[in-house]
């Protein structure tokens, strides 16, 4: 949950992520349209299908038991170099590195790299670290190590305004004895944001909507949303949805738009509430109330039925 994802945010979900799965049987024996909705409202949702996943294989080939082995943790599916070094070490005392956004900070203010941390750089910081955890003092409590690690990075050699006053490192960092904390690490121009449109059919039937299943996007991906087509709304939008979903609707007027944001994705949905001239076709719909348990939905689905329904 904490990948992307600040504590503050994820914490709630996490508590009652426990309470709904307090096993890694009861998360391994669980559908994924059950996980998906206890995850909605936090996004990237690989994240949830790879946990559930993963859990199905630690039970049914690691006897419940999360892998010791670093090859085999590695196999698990959303458990990555980070994720498996993070776990073996604070789990299991193994010794492992960890690598992430805020240790790479941390190192490049540290070792005063100049240099773009892209790939290459960051290769580089791998290997030195898997040689640091090996040493005997360092690989005794690696445990301790990594988490300090993340703790100093996160909370003391923060992106803006380090507090080198308090840092444990000070004495030995080459980029505080050379004034360079502000301006390490070098960073990559970000990817630039897109924007797109889509105009969503609210259909109504007493408490439920009709909902169709996204299996194409690998965006919202297994969830329930209104019709959609894409673009802004057009006076010909009725014949749009006719042709894109074989729904025959009359538009009755329009609610607020919702933007949402996923990763570089600008999402602006522009919700049309309309009334059906003909029975939906049967196949990808159904009537529901959305958020069920059996329909996940995204949390733009709740902003535009909050503002209909307030
Ligand atoms: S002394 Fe400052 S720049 Fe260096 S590691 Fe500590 S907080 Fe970061």
């Amino acid at each position: 949950m904490l990948q992307q994802t600040q504590v503050g945010t994820a914490l709630p979900y996490f508590r009652e992520f426990l309470k709904t799965y307090p096993t890694l049987e009861s998360l391994a024996r669980a559908q994924e349209n059950q996980i998906l909705s206890s995850w909605s409202g936090l996004g990237y949702y690989s994240r949830a299908r790879n946990l559930h996943r993963a859990a199905q294989i630690v039970f049914e080939r690691h006897g419940g038991e999360f892998p010791r082995d670093y090859r085999e943790a590695r196999q698990l599916p959303g458990i990555g170099r980070y994720t498996a070094g993070a776990i073996l070490s604070i789990a299991y005392g193994e010794p492992l590195p960890i690598l992430d956004g805020n240790i790479r900070r941390l190192f490049a203010r540290y070792l005063k790299i100049e240099q773009d941390l892209g790939r290459t750089g960051t290769e580089e910081l791998w290997k030195l670290l898997t040689e640091l955890v090996r040493e005997p003092s360092v690989a005794k409590d690696i445990g301790d190590f990594n988490q300090a690690l993340m703790e100093i990075g996160s909370l003391v050699c923060t992106p803006r305004n380090p507090q080198c006053h308090c840092c444990p490192l000070a004495e030995s960092c080459r980029a505080r004895k050379e004034g360079m904390q502000e301006v390490l690490p070098r960073v990559r121009k970000q990817r630039s944001s897109q924007e797109f449109h889509y105009t969503v059919a609210l259909i109504s039937r007493g408490e439920e909507y009709l909902l169709k299943q996204n299996s194409q996007e690998t965006f919202l991906r297994g969830f329930w949303e209104f019709p959609r087509v894409g673009g802004q709304p057009t006076p010909h939008i009725a014949e749009t949805f006719r042709k894109v979903h074989d729904l025959d609707l009359k538009v009755n007027g329009w609610a607020a738009p919702v933007t949402h944001q996923i990763t570089f994705r600008k999402l602006n949905f522009h919700p049309a509430l309309v009334a059906l001239q003909s029975p939906a076709p049967e196949e990808h719909f159904t009537w529901a109330k959305p958020g069920e348990n059996d329909y996940p939905i995204s949390s733009y689905v709740r902003k535009i039925l909050r503002n209909v329904e307030s």
